[in-house]
């Protein structure tokens, strides 16, 4: 926690420091958008019922609490890349796997895959901006770190011309990290289109597509639509990189639930993947923890409890969306004159609101809303009871 809040509020976007300002603030109607886990309608934490029922079930099979293999609990794994990948896939017995510490922990086996392992250029771009995390990783895997052009902070949209551009300036074989769906921190995704054009951008550089597919069913509710770009690009014959994580579209945040995985161009070259990633992971932490894998898997494996998850991931991404659309709605009957498009057409947890530092500051000091300096908002702390209060602030400071 920050022990020098005013100081650690101001800087950009220190989620932090937004919690640590929240919780000092005495207004009975203050509002956390700076939450990056999804809340209710009244604002609390949400543990998915199939989460708990799963949970139930496997207190009653009475496992034992042995070591899971270096690449973790199998059932799980081979449900999560089918998840991932889409089945039936002919890319399925190419796929080598492993859990992971949740996304984090995926990116960070694949930041030391590809240092040791990649044999082209020790790069990854990523685009600006991006989680704040992805950087951090790479850099202390010895990747080196550059930018693409992303977000149009004019348009509030997509730079796909700047993006496509700098996908053909890089030096060949760079690696590529691409959010598969709802880009954090700008809630603004490629449409199949654009990611049809990025894919043969990639292609024809000979760039390697690393995907952090985050939060896979959260984004449009539907998992496959969400799995769009990364079968789009198997399609098209790419070799990839995948960090899946399910923080987010099961509620398993503090259970570290992900999976890293890579394409082989063959069966045979799969088996080399699996044992180099093996190598790799013995020495980082031996084995992965199996509580969450568990959960996952119960879920994953078992027809009706899968259907049920993904109503309720459904139920959540239906709840963001209606948020969005209600907070538009609200500005525009209140009679904001501002263009608030993006607001719904961006999609997943975020939204770039296109609010300025200083605008951001006064609703924190105004109206005891917190978000982040560069206008960003956690879409799950809006509730039906503050979106009302949340629009009027916001014209408010942008009247
Ligand atoms: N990638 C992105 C884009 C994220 O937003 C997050 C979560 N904030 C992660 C990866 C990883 O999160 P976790 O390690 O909790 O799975």
């Amino acid at each position: 926690s920050c022990k020098h809040l005013e100081q650690c509020y101001s800087r950009a976007t220190c989620a932090t420091g937004i919690t640590e300002a929240y919780k000092a603030d005495k207004f009975d109607r203050k509002v956390n958008l700076g939450v990056g886990a999804y809340r209710d309608d009244k604002g609390n934490p949400y543990v998915l019922p199939s989460v708990r029922a799963a949970e139930e079930r496997i207190l009653m099979k009475g496992l034992d609490k042995e070591y899971a293999a270096i690449t973790g609990v199998l059932s799980f794994t081979k449900a999560a890349i089918e998840l991932a990948y889409g089945k039936p896939s002919h890319a399925l017995d190419r796929i080598a796997a492993t859990q992971s510490i949740s996304g984090t922990g995926a990116l960070r086996i694949g930041g030391a895959f590809l240092e040791r392992f990649y044999p082209f250029s020790k790069t990854v771009y990523l685009p600006t901006p991006s989680w704040a995390n992805h950087a951090a990783i790479m850099k202390d895997s010895k990747i080196n770190v550059k930018s693409y052009r992303y977000y149009n902070s004019q348009t509030i949209r997509l730079d796909i011309d700047g993006l496509l551009e700098d996908i053909g300036n890089a030096p060949k074989n760079s690696i590529f990290l691409f959010h598969a769906c709802a880009h954090n921190p700008t809630g603004v995704d490629p449409t199949p289109e654009q990611w049809r054009a990025i894919s043969e951008a990639v292609k024809s550089c000979g760039h390697f597509p690393f995907f952090d597919m985050a939060y896979q069913g959260f984004a449009s509710g539907d998992t496959n639509k969400d799995a769009y770009a990364l079968r789009y690009f198997i399609e098209q014959g790419h070799p990839v990189a995948l960090s899946q994580s399910f923080a987010k579209n099961m509620g398993l945040y503090g259970e570290r639930v992900g999976v890293f995985s890579l394409l082989a161009e063959s069966a045979e070259e799969k088996r080399r993947l699996d044992s180099q990633i093996k190598i790799l992971v013995r020495p980082l932490y031996s084995n992965p923890p199996v509580n969450g894998a568990r959960i996952a898997s119960e879920i994953l494996n078992d027809l009706t409890l899968r259907k049920q998850w993904l109503s309720e991931v459904r139920g959540m991404a239906d709840r963001i969306i209606s948020m969005r659309a209600a907070l538009k709605t609200n500005l525009e009957e209140i009679g904001s004159k501002h263009d608030w498009s993006h607001i719904t057409s961006q999609i997943g947890m975020f939204a770039y609101t296109g609010l300025r530092p200083e605008q951001v500051d006064r609703l924190a000091k105004e109206f005891s809303i917190y978000g982040t300096k560069d206008g960003r908002i956690s879409v799950a702390g809006i509730t039906s009871d503050n979106v009302k209060y949340l629009a009027e602030s916001i014209h408010k400071v942008t009247a």
